[in-house]
């Protein structure tokens, strides 16, 4: 049984790997930094998030629609958006060690020791210098707070560093056979900007009226230069974006309620609200005009899950300036202050973005439960995985009590029905105590049995994850059964 945070954020480490929801990438290479592979499992939790963000933003909001822009793109929209100048991390090296680290990271580090050591106005102060640095973007100053709290190197544990550097976080790489006549092309960092530069194809296209929505799944990849806590901060991720785009003065309004209804869709899963908060920026980007975050407690502390940010026009507007092309929409509404129409406006933008492997995480996490099941004739327990039905990778699982008298015949024909509304799993081999076992780890709602009885009536028995409870159904009742609980 887990006992404390840390033993239990690694036991559900190892349990994502050992039942096929996350393996580290190439791993027989000995991996790869801050890259993971999705298995089995984990690629059709994956998909059930996706579908449960994708359903929720866009099929139950008839004024959003949903795009697939590729990952690379013209250089210039990177100069646009601010990310060739702007997307970097402060970077120090331990000259020791070789090691590379964050400078921001190594301070935030020190302050939760202050904080654990119970020196909060040490805490508080070095907090403050810390923002007021970045804020000002004084990187030897960030290099001398290093210096003067005595920070050490975590692996060469000596405090000899070099000058703070920016880091810039995206990748890039060549378009072209040949090097010379090549350009230098980005793997996008966020997949916001490919919604922006197709604002007017699909406002045109869709006929769509302001205020409207434009959402979409993707890739993004960010060259972060520490590597930390599992599928928290990797370098090749997935982001579950939405730009809402309305006209200028009623940003506020909405923000508002894309802050609740956001919150309300993480809530809908049944997670305890305790678990989650907001998180106010203090610090906004200059272009910006309210940011919350909306973080969840992880083994490790609270974190971002996602962000909701009020980006004003900032973004259209740069990309009218580096295109040429204007990014305006023409609002035929009509003002009550003026009785003329709004007319043309480069839209306010609310954004709201949600990285999809931390909000797996979250799932995982959340639903990871070691079950003691102990009575006392005897020890028992199990790893259970309680989560949503509607997220399960596996919805039913089919057992044939045994490996004869036609049993896996008639198994595999209630399963064939199944198998066209239902990801399904059969399995034969194992005592059924064993089979439930397996079955839970990975999350599976239901348990079918089929015996001699189904033979003779064509019930089964259904066995229930979270209650274990078991019951005798009709076997042309299970679609519904099993429908009712994991449709969206
Ligand atoms: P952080 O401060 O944790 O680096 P961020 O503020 O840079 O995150 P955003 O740029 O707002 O993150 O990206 C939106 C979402 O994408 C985040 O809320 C997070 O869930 C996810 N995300 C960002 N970077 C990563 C990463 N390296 N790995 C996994 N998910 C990420």
């Amino acid at each position: 049984m887990s006992t404390n945070t840390d033993e239990l954020f690694k036991n559900v480490i190892a349990h994502a790997k050992e039942y096929g929801f996350v393996f580290p990438s190439s791993e027989i290479y000995d991996g790869l930094s801050a890259v993971y592979d999705y298995g089995q499992n984990g690629a059709e939790l994956k998909n059930n998030i996706k579908t449960y963000w994708w359903k929720a933003m866009v099929q139950m909001h008839d004024n959003i629609v949903g795009i697939d822009s590729a990952i690379f793109m013209h250089p210039k929209i990177w100069k646009a958006s601010g990310h060739v100048d702007g997307f970097s991390d402060p970077m120090i090296d331990n000259k020791d060690s070789k090691k590379r680290y964050r400078a921001d990271q190594l301070l935030e580090d020190k302050i939760a020791a202050y904080d654990e050591a119970g020196q909060t106005d040490q805490a508080e102060l070095l907090q403050t210098e810390m923002d007021n640095a970045l804020k000002a973007e004084n990187l030897p100053r960030l290099r001398e707070l290093i210096i003067e709290h005595d920070i050490k190197c975590p692996l060469s544990k000596t405090g000899n560093w070099t000058e703070v550097r920016q880091f810039n976080l995206m990748f890039s790489t060549q378009v072209g056979a040949v090097a010379e006549e090549s350009d230098t092309i980005y793997l996008r960092p966020e997949t916001a900007q490919g919604i922006f530069v197709n604002f007017l194809n699909v406002q045109k296209s869709g006929r769509m009226k302001i205020p409207f929505g434009i959402a979409q799944i993707g890739k993004a990849f960010r060259n972060e230069v520490i590597a930390r806590q599992f599928i928290i901060r990797m370098r090749e991720f997935e982001q579950m974006e939405m730009q809402f785009f309305v006209r200028p003065g009623t940003q506020k309004e909405w923000f508002n309620t894309w802050k609740e209804t956001r919150l309300k869709w993480h809530l809908a899963l049944g997670t305890d609200a305790a678990k989650y908060r907001y998180h106010e920026h203090t610090k906004l980007a200059f272009y910006a005009d309210a940011a919350y975050d909306i973080e969840f407690e992880f083994p490790f502390g609270f974190k971002e899950v996602e962000g909701i940010h009020s980006r004003t026009d900032y973004d259209l507007s740069q990309h009218q300036q580096f295109s040429g092309k204007k990014m305006q929409y023409f609002d035929p509404e009509v003002d009550p202050d003026t009785n003329k129409p709004y007319g043309n406006y480069v839209p306010y933008v609310i954004e709201t973005s949600i990285g999809l492997d931390r909000m797996f995480l979250l799932t995982m996490i959340n639903a990871y439960e070691e079950e003691d099941l102990s009575t006392d004739e005897k020890q028992d327990s199990r790893t259970v995985l309680r989560l949503h039905p509607c997220l399960a990778p596996v919805k039913a699982a089919i057992f044939p009590l045994t490996k004869k008298d036609g049993l896996p015949e008639k198994a595999r024909e209630i399963m064939d029905k199944l198998k066209l509304d239902f990801n399904i799993q059969y399995e034969e081999k194992d005592a059924i105590g064993k089979r439930y076992r397996r079955q839970d780890a990975i999350g599976t709602p239901f348990c079918i049995t089929v015996d001699h009885q189904t033979l003779e009536d064509n019930t089964v028995t259904i066995r229930h994850r979270d209650s274990m409870a078991q019951e005798r159904v009709a076997a042309d009742q299970l679609d519904r059964i099993i429908g009712d609980l994991v449709s969206w």
